[in-house]
């Protein structure tokens, strides 16, 4: 699991893996989105969608 934002690719400074797999989640400084472990698994799960597609 990443603690980048899918959207702009920030570092996400002020939350830790282990803050995240226990149910964290953080607003991303650049493009304000929130992010938790299952909005990660949903981007990552379409980032493999579109990569996969013809
Ligand atoms: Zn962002």
């Amino acid at each position: 699991m990443t603690t980048t934002c899918p959207l702009c690719h920030t570092q996400a400074p002020t939350i830790t893996d282990a803050a995240l797999k226990a149910g964290g989640a953080w607003q991303c400084t650049r493009c304000g989105q929130k992010w938790d472990v299952l909005r990660l698994a949903t981007a990552a799960a379409y980032t493999a969608y579109e990569e996969s597609r013809p």
